[in-house]
C-alpha cells in the first residue's frame, strides 16, 4: 500500500493538492519535510517577547477597534499578567472583528516586533484560548505548500500517513511522544549487519518507513534509523534545538540526506557498470602514428597533457565505451591531447568524429587538424551547416566511404545524413555546450558503439564531479604550458572608460590586438545585435587609426569566418565581438580585452572570455568595465571580486558553485541522475564522501538493500535534470 487515495480520509481534493506538490504516494507524503518549525510548545510571557523572535503569547483581549488612518486597520491589545501586545490586521473579515472582542481569551503565535506602543504582532495566527486549551507537545513544523492547501491539512495528512507506519513497540529512548515512538529496538532486530542478505523489509503496513540499510552502516556514522529521522523530523521534541533543526544539522536531517546522497551515488554506479557491459572497439595502442606527430610538434607535451593522453590511450584499448569528460582550463591545450586519441584511433583503421559548438570554433579546429594530420597523410572532412551543397556532398561520400578518417564539424555531423564507415570515436569539444540528444546521436554512428572523449574548460568543482558527474571518468589537465605570462585583470569603473580607449589605442599601435566584449543582454537578443552595431560604429569614429571588426552571433557562418581569419590573420586589430567568441577562439596574439558590464555576466563566462587572451608569449590584461552606480548587487560585486582575485579555473568554479547552486552545472547532465532536493553538497561534503564509500560497499555485499534504497529514493527524485 502506498498510493495515497489507499488512504480512505484523504479526499479528491486533497490528493489533488498534494499532487501539485509532486506528492503521489504515502511515501512521498512521509518524504515532504519541514521548512522550517514553529514553537508553539510553551508560553512566553509578553515582557518576555523578543523583538524578530517568534512566540507564542497569551492573554485576554482588553482593546480591540478598527482605525482608518493611516491605512484600514483592525487592531487589538492582548493582555497577560507581564504586559501588553498589540495585534494589527491589514486584512480582515467581519468574523475576526466579532472574534477579537474585549475579554476575549486568545492565544497568538507570530513574530514580534517594535511598533508604535511596544511590542506588536502583525497578522499572527490566534486561537482562542481556555483552561482545555493544551500547548503543543512537539515542535510544530511549517511545510512547502501550495494554494488551496493550509498548513493545518497538510500536517494533519502527514500525521495520518505518520500514523499508518507507527511502530509498535514500546519506545526505547527519551520522552514518549504523540504518535511517535522510537524504532531502534524492532530495527536492530530486523536488520543484522553481519548477514549478508538481510530480509529488509517487514511485511505489514509499515513499508513506507522501512530500514533500507543495514544497521552497521547507519550506526557506524553515527546515524539514526530512516524511521526514527522521519518521525522525529516531522514532531520534533521541544527540547530539540531549533537552530539546528533549520539548518539541517541534527543528525536526523543527515540521516536523510546521506540516505539521498547514497541514492545518487548508487544510481550513478549503476549507469557506470552498465557500461561496461556494452561492447566497443578495442583500440591498440599507437606505435606509428602518435610518435610521428610527436616528433612534428613544435612544442613539447606538459606533463599534465601526458598524464591524460596515457588515460584516454588505456580506455581506448578496453573493450567497452570510454566515456570520459576532459577538463583543463582555457588554454590549457586540450585540442592536442584530442589529437592523440585520435591519431590512436585512425593508425587502426577506426575513423573519428571531431564536434565543436560553433562555426568559428570548428573552422579553427579543422585548420589546426589539417596542419597536424595533413603532413602524416591523412584525410579530413570538413561538415558545417553553412556549405554548399557541392561540397558537403563530398564530405559525406569520404565520411560514408572511410576515404576521411576525421571529420571535423559542428552539429551538421550527427544529422541523419551523415553515415561514418567505422566510427570508433567522438569527441565532443566544450561539451557542456551541446545536449544529451546530440550527444547521443552523435556515439549511435557508431557500430559498436564508439569511445566518447568529452572536453571541456568549465572546471567541475570536486562535489560536483563526486555527485552529479560520478558516472563518467574524469581527467584533468592542471598546468599551463610554460611560457605564458599571466593575465593582468583590472576592474575599472565605467566612468573612467575614455582612459580605456586611449588604452586600446596604444595597445594596437604596439602592433597588438584587442577584443572589445559587448554585455550580454539576456532579454533581447535584438538589443544586443543593436548595441554590438552600436560599439562597432563607435569604434570605428573612435580609432580611424585601426582596422575594427565586427562579429556577433546572427552573422552568417561565412561572414563571421571571414572576420576570425582576418583577426588570426592580424589584419583586423580591434574586435568588437558579443559573447560568440566565448568558447575555443585562439588567437594568441590578441593580449587585450576589454568587457563591457562585465557585472552583468556569470563567473564561468567571464573566466572563458578572459582565457581568450593570455594564448600567447606576450602579457596579458583583462579590463572589466562595470556600471559604477550603487545598485551593483551583492552577488555581482562577490562575482567581479572573485573574477579579479583568481586566475584558476577550479577555485573560480568552486566560488561559482557556492554562488548559484548547482544549476548552472547540470544544464546538459544526462537525465537520469536524480536531483538532490535534501542534500547540500557544500553543507554535506563529509556525508557525500561516506555515501561513495558505502555505495561501494552495499553494491558488493547487499544487492538487495540497494534495490530498495533506490525503489525509495528514485521516486522520491522524481524530476530529473533537463536535457
Ligand atoms: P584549450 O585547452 O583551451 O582548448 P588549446 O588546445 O586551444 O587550449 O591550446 C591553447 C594554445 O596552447 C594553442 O595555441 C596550443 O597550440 C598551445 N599549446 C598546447 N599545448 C602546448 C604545450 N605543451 N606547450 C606550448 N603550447 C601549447
Ligand atoms: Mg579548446
Amino acid at each position: 500500500m502506498n498510493n495515497l487515495s489507499e488512504i480512505k480520509t484523504f479526499s479528491k481534493p486533497l490528493i489533488a493538492n498534494l499532487q501539485k506538490l509532486g506528492i503521489s504516494t504515502i511515501q512521498g507524503l512521509l518524504l515532504h519535510l519541514p521548512l522550517r518549525y514553529i514553537d508553539e510548545t510553551r508560553i512566553t510571557a509578553i515582557r518576555d517577547c523578543r523583538q524578530g523572535f517568534e512566540a507564542q503569547c497569551e492573554g485576554e483581549i482588553v482593546h480591540a477597534e478598527v482605525t482608518y488612518k493611516p491605512r484600514k486597520a483592525l487592531i487589538a491589545r492582548l493582555e497577560d499578567a507581564s504586559g501588553q501586545l498589540t495585534l494589527r490586521f491589514l486584512h480582515f473579515y467581519p468574523s475576526q472583528i466579532a472574534a477579537l472582542k474585549v475579554g476575549t481569551k486568545l492565544r497568538v503565535y507570530g513574530e514580534v516586533r517594535h511598533g508604535f506602543f511596544g511590542y506588536e504582532m502583525v497578522h499572527p495566527t490566534c486561537k482562542t484560548a481556555g483552561e482545555k486549551t493544551m500547548v503543543a507537545e512537539t515542535l510544530t513544523p511549517v511545510y512547502p505548500t501550495t494554494a488551496g492547501l493550509t498548513q493545518a491539512t497538510i500536517r494533519k495528512a502527514i500525521a495520518i500517513a505518520l500514523n499508518l507506519n507507527k511502530i509498535s513497540h514500546p519506545p526505547s529512548r527519551g520522552r514518549a511522544r504523540v504518535g511517535v515512538e522510537s524504532g531502534e529496538g524492532e530495527e536492530s532486530s530486523q536488520i543484522d549487519s553481519t548477514h549478508p542478505h538481510p530480509n529488509l523489509l517487514p511485511s505489514s503496513g509499515k513499508v513506507q518507513l522501512a530500514e533500507t540499510l543495514p544497521a552497521g552502516v547507519y550506526k557506524l556514522l553515527n546515524l539514526p534509523s530512516f524511521s526514527t529521522s522521519i518521525h522525529a523530523l516531522h514532531n520534533p521534541t521541544p527540547d530539540a534545538n531549533l537552530n539546528a533543526l533549520e539548518n539541517h544539522a541534527t543528525p536526523e536531517w543527515r540521516r536523510l540526506e546521506f540516505d539521498e546522497l547514497l541514492a545518487q551515488q548508487l544510481s550513478m554506479r549503476k549507469h557506470y557498470i552498465k557500461r561496461r557491459s556494452i561492447n566497443a572497439p578495442s583500440i591498440a595502442v599507437s606505435t606509428t602514428l602518435v610518435p610521428q606527430m610527436l616528433q612534428n610538434l613544435a612544442f613539447t607535451l606538459t606533463n599534465s597533457q601526458k598524464k591524460v593522453i596515457a588515460e584516454i590511450s588505456t580506455d581506448l584499448t578496453q573493450p567497452h565505451p570510454m566515456q570520459r569528460l576532459l577538463q583543463g582550463d582555457v588554454g590549457s591545450g586540450k585540442t592536442i591531447v584530442a589529437c592523440m586519441a585520435a591519431l590512436q584511433a585512425i593508425e587502426h583503421g577506426w575513423q573519428v568524429a571531431l564536434m565543436a559548438p560553433t562555426e568559428i570554433l570548428a573552422e579553427q579546429h579543422y585548420k589546426k587538424f589539417s596542419q597536424w594530420l595533413v603532413p602524416l597523410n591523412l584525410n579530413i572532412a570538413w561538415l558545417t551547416g553553412s556549405q554548399s551543397k557541392k561540397e558537403r556532398e563530398l564530405a559525406l561520400t569520404n565520411i560514408a566511404s572511410g576515404h576521411a578518417q576525421l571529420a571535423v564539424g559542428t552539429h551538421a555531423l550527427f544529422q541523419d545524413a551523415v553515415t561514418f564507415k567505422s566510427l570508433g570515436l567522438a569527441i565532443i569539444d566544450e561539451q557542456h555546450r551541446f545536449g544529451v540528444q546530440q550527444r547521443l546521436a552523435l556515439r549511435k554512428k557508431g557500430e559498436p558503439e564508439p569511445h566518447q572523449l568529452m572536453m571541456s574548460a568549465t572546471p567541475i568543482p570536486r562535489t560536483l564531479s563526486m555527485s552529479y558527474f560520478a558516472d563518467l571518468d574524469v581527467s584533468v589537465i592542471d598546468e599551463l604550458p610554460p611560457g605564458r605570462t599571466p593575465i593582468v585583470t583590472k576592474l575599472v569603473s565605467d566612468e573612467r572608460r575614455d582612459e580605456i580607449l586611449q588604452r586600446v589605442r596604444e595597445a594596437c599601435m604596439a602592433g597588438s590586438q584587442a577584443y572589445w566584449v559587448c554585455p550580454l543582454i539576456e532579454e533581447s537578443e535584438a538589443l544586443q545585435l543593436q548595441t554590438a552595431n552600436d560599439t562597432f560604429a563607435h569604434m570605428q569614429e573612435t580609432f580611424p587609426e585601426l582596422k575594427v571588426g565586427l562579429v556577433h552571433g546572427r552573422m552568417k557562418p561565412a561572414e563571421k569566418q571571414a572576420v576570425m581569419a582576418q583577426f588570426s590573420a592580424g589584419a583586423i586589430q580591434l574586435l568588437v565581438a558579443t559573447t560568440v567568441i566565448e568558447v575555443g577562439v585562439d588567437v594568441p596574439n590578441a593580449s587585450l580585452m576589454v568587457i563591457e558590464h562585465a557585472e552583468r555576466a556569470g563567473l564561468s563566462q567571464l573566466h572563458q572570455l578572459r582565457g581568450r587572451v593570455g594564448r600567447g608569449a606576450a602579457k596579458s590584461t583583462c579590463i572589466l568595465l562595470y556600471q559604477s552606480d550603487k545598485k551593483l548587487g551583492e552577488i555581482a560585486r562577490a562575482r567581479l571580486k572573485v573574477i579579479f582575485e583568481n586566475t584558476d579555473g577550479f577555485i573560480i568554479a568552486q566560488a561559482d558553485l557556492h554562488l548559484r547552486g548547482p544549476g548552472e552545472f547540470l544544464g546538459t547532465r544526462q537525465s537520469g541522475v536524480p536531483m538532490l532536493k535534501i542534500a547540500d553538497l557544500e553543507r554535506d561534503a563529509d556525508l557525500l564522501e561516506s555515501a561513495k564509500n558505502v555505495a561501494d560497499k552495499l553494491i558488493k555485499e547487499y544487492p538487495q538493500a540497494v534495490e530498495k534504497h533506490l525503489e525509495r529514493w528514485m521516486s522520491h527524485a522524481g524530476e530529473l535534470v533537463k536535457v
